[in-house]
């Protein structure tokens, strides 16, 4: 399954970086993914929800921001993006070829969460 491949890279990284800076949970991470990836969010939440039974995870969001395919031509450079059907053809001039400058997006724009706030020791 590509989105649980996805989502358990996603949440090693958050991880490290949130072990790195002293952060003992987790209360949002919010992801970035271009419709090149093919990922669907709904399927990523729920990789999210089967992958994240610890601790550090427990309370965690995840929000995704889905980002269109978007095309340039390489005949008239008019910019575009791709409908959901999939056709790479520019509205402009109808030249089929194209250069894809978005929608391969596919990283961790940041995530949130809280020191250690038990305060007793
Ligand atoms: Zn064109």
């Amino acid at each position: 399954m590509h989105e649980l491949s996805i989502i358990q890279s996603v949440v090693d990284t958050v991880r490290d970086s949130a072990q790195e800076n002293g952060i003992k949970r987790v209360n949002k991470v919010k992801l970035v993914i271009g419709k090149m990836t093919m990922a669907l969010p709904d399927s990523l939440q729920f990789a999210f929800e089967a992958i994240v039974i610890d601790e550090m995870f427990e309370n965690a969001v995840l929000e995704i921001e889905e980002r269109e395919i978007t095309c340039e031509c390489s005949s008239c450079q008019h910019c575009f993006q791709v409908d959901d059907a999939y056709r790479f053809i520019c509205p402009n001039c109808g030249h089929d070829r194209v250069d894809i400058i978005g929608g391969r997006e596919l990283y961790i724009d940041y995530f949130e969460g809280d020191e250690d706030i038990d305060g007793t020791s």
